[in-house]
């Protein structure tokens, strides 16, 4: 009989475990009793398991991103994938099937149980190889979009890597790489449609299969959207083209104005208007570190300190190299609660950026790390992405040489600005993605025809995105919607980040007033993880977890108010 208690003190040594070594484990638990006198010894032995194998698949993960010529990283990894991850996603399965059918209900346990009971309620056998087909269909999407390459001052580059030129100041060549990605995507269009088609049938059938009338309330459940509906998202997208569709035309005026142009051209959306270069980071990672660790500092001294356990700890890898897998994140070690943020820093701004976002969800990992049970410590996105825009937005102040940071003055005033226009201008594209999907679950004949989609697309696109010209490329316009990934892989999953957005610019205003109260409401909301509704997290936040244009208005008003020209 194995014991909880023979389990290692470190993930670290059990990165090769086999599955009949994890097995027993997870039988001893499913095995037990429960009752209200046993219940928490039960979560805790839980929690100290799946931190641990938690943690190696989070190594493992990692280990390959280092170093993507590391074949027996890579191996590690997939072994984890293809042997672990499966047989112990059913196990885990058992083990929250256990805990529902007892009834117990632990204190602090409100939320993870509601979150196992939809997960119990929608779950069917039968959606499980669907869900296979699902995930070969998303990798299949991520195969047509990322060999998309065009062939770029002699070198084969892919249409991702021609986005730093729609920032350079010359415009013809601007117009010629934005040119170059835009006729090769169209080469895949049939392919995607197709592609389109397959997703679309599979979802409709997962939906039927569950019991649901459409796929629309599967996928509510299934995201776990305790806290709102539909028709709440519905407001916020008449919300948006209420309150920011006219501030984000006013963007794009004056950003022509800026650059004399009688018309804005998709090729125009990146460059600075004042024709300067791009802002540029420290381009030495020791100073670069050093400079977001002074400015965390200066958002909260407590802030600073986790950022510097992470350096001390080894668990950042900031700096681009050959063999470094792309893109970024922050990840925690469950076991030893220690997060790790990994990316790619070239010296753009965009990666100060980047690090302190991913700081902002570093931190949230630290403040939670003392809620006893894995259940409780995750909020959902719509809180996660508060902590970390949150924190972009509490850290302008910081950005300065004058107060701790490595830029000028001016060119700090020019991050926030950059910053708060990107906010405004995300929003409408946030709600032409929210509404395009409403409309294509809740009209599924009509969209499985991809005609039909580029239609709705391109109305949607001219009614809530006006401000560039896009004439002469109808075609771009209309399928933009198979340029959007969640659209494809991760369905109706995009609003959260408008809507924190929103919670986030609502910590900014109250930093405004007082900055040392805002950071203070912030840090006790991090720190209650996932254990409560999202009403409640953004309450505490000293936010209002909302839909409607007054509150979005009262925050487009005041970036307004900052955005105007001195
Ligand atoms: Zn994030």
């Amino acid at each position: 009989m194995s014991n909880l208690s023979s389990l290692p003190e470190k993930a670290t040594e059990m990165l090769e475990w086999s599955w009949s070594q994890l097995e027993p484990y997870y039988a001893e638990l499913a095995g037990r009793d429960l009752s209200a006198a046993n219940v928490e010894t039960f979560l805790n032995d839980w929690t100290r398991f799946h931190d641990r194998l938690g943690e190696v698949g989070t190594r493992l993960a990692i280990a390959k991103d280092v170093n993507t010529a590391d074949k027996e990283a890579e191996q590690r990894f997939n072994r984890f994938l293809e042997d672990i991850f499966p047989k112990s996603e059913e196990a885990e399965q058992k083990l929250k099937t256990r805990l529902l059918e007892s009834g117990l209900k632990p204190a602090g346990f409100e939320r993870p149980l509601r979150r196992m009971q939809a997960d119990a309620a929608i779950f069917r056998e039968a959606n499980l190889p669907l869900q296979v087909e699902d995930a070969k269909l998303s990798t299949e999407y991520g195969k047509i979009t990322g060999s998309q390459t065009v062939e770029w001052e002699g070198k084969e580059v892919t249409v991702t890597q021609l986005r730093p030129v729609l920032m350079e100041t010359d415009r013809a060549r601007r117009e010629k790489a934005w040119r170059l990605a835009a006729e090769r995507q169209l080469k895949d269009r049939d392919a995607l449609n197709s592609l389109w088609q397959k997703f679309m049938k599979l979802r409709l059938q997962m939906a039927t299969n569950a019991g649901f009338p459409d796929y629309r309330s599967f996928r509510w459940q299934e995201m776990h959207r305790f806290d709102y509906t539909p028709e709440n998202c519905k407001q916020f997208q008449q919300a948006i083209e209420q309150a920011v569709v006219p501030a984000a035309t006013r963007i794009y005026a004056r950003r022509a104005k800026q650059l004399g142009l009688a018309a804005l051209k998709p090729w125009d959306q990146d460059v600075d208007p004042l024709g300067r270069a791009p802002l540029a980071a420290p381009a030495n990672v020791d100073q670069f570190k050093a400079g977001v660790h002074s400015i965390l500092t200066g958002v909260d001294p407590q802030f600073g300190g986790y950022f510097q356990t992470m350096m001390s700890e080894g668990t950042l890898d900031l700096e681009n190299r050959k063999n470094k897998a792309p893109g970024g994140y922050c990840a925690t070690y469950d076991a030893v609660k220690l997060p790790f943020i990994f990316m790619n820093a070239v010296g753009l701004h965009g990666d100060v950026m980047t690090l302190v976002h991913e700081s902002g969800h570093a931190s949230h990992s630290f403040e939670a790390r003392c809620l006893p049970w894995f259940q409780q410590r995750h909020a959902g996105l719509e809180f996660a992405e508060v902590a970390s825009m949150g924190m972009e937005l509490l850290a302008a102040p910081y950005f300065a040489k004058s107060a701790g940071g490595f830029y000028s003055d001016e060119d700090a005033g020019r991050a926030l600005t950059e910053n708060l226009q990107k906010d405004v201008l995300f929003w409408p594209y946030m709600a032409v993605v929210d509404r395009f999907q409403d409309w294509v679950y809740e009209n599924p004949q009509a969209a499985m025809e991809p005609a039909n989609c580029d239609r709705q697309w391109t109305a949607l696109w001219h009614r809530l995105m006006p401000g560039v010209d896009w004439s002469g490329f109808e075609d771009v316009v209309a399928t933009g919607w198979q340029r959007k990934l969640h659209i494809f892989t991760a369905p109706f999953y995009y609003v959260e980040y408008g809507l924190a957005q929103l919670g986030a610019c609502q910590v900014w205003a109250n930093a405004l007033k007082d900055q040392a109260a805002a950071v203070a409401a912030y840090r006790k909301a991090l720190a209650l993880g996932g254990t409560k509704s999202l009403p409640e997290l953004y309450a505490a936040a000293g936010a209002k977890f909302a839909f409607d244009s007054g509150t979005l208005g009262a925050v487009v008003t005041l970036i307004e108010e900052k955005l105007a020209p001195a």
